[in-house]
C-alpha cells in the first residue's frame, strides 16, 4: 500500500515541477526591450517564433501538469502504472524513466506505428 502512496506524492511533486516550470515562462515579458525600437519587420518575425515557442512550450508543460495530477490520483486508487491498452503492469523500471508512460513499452511500441523517434 505504501508503495502506491509513494508514486502519488512522486507524481504529485513532478506535477508541481512542472506548473512551476510553466510560471516561470514570462509570457508577458513581450514589453521588455519594446523602447529600444529599431524594429525591422524581419526582428518582429523573429519575436514573435519566439513567443510561440515560448508559448507552446508553456502549453506542453501544463499539459504534462494535467496529465501527472490524473497519474497521481490514479496511484492513489492503486491504478497507477497498469497499461491502457494490455492491462499488465508496467515495469517499474520504465516507471522511474517515464513517469507518465501510460503504456507498457510493447504496446507503446505498437502504439506509435512500432516506429521510434
Ligand atoms: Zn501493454
Amino acid at each position: 500500500m505504501p508503495k502506491g502512496e509513494d508514486q502519488a506524492e512522486r507524481l504529485a511533486r513532478l506535477a508541481r515541477e512542472a506548473h512551476e516550470r510553466a510560471a516561470a515562462h514570462d509570457l508577458a515579458a513581450d514589453g521588455g526591450e519594446a523602447s529600444d525600437a529599431h524594429h525591422h519587420p524581419a526582428e518582429a518575425a523573429t519575436d514573435a517564433e519566439a513567443r510561440e515557442r515560448e508559448l507552446r512550450a508553456h502549453l506542453r508543460l501544463l499539459e504534462e501538469e494535467e496529465r501527472l495530477l490524473r497519474l497521481a490520483e490514479a496511484a492513489q486508487r492503486g491504478e497507477y502504472g497498469i497499461c491502457a491498452d494490455c492491462g499488465q503492469e508496467i515495469p517499474a523500471a520504465r516507471l522511474e524513466i517515464v513517469p507518465d508512460a501510460e503504456r507498457c513499452v510493447s504496446c507503446q511500441e505498437a502504439a506509435s506505428g512500432g516506429r521510434r523517434r
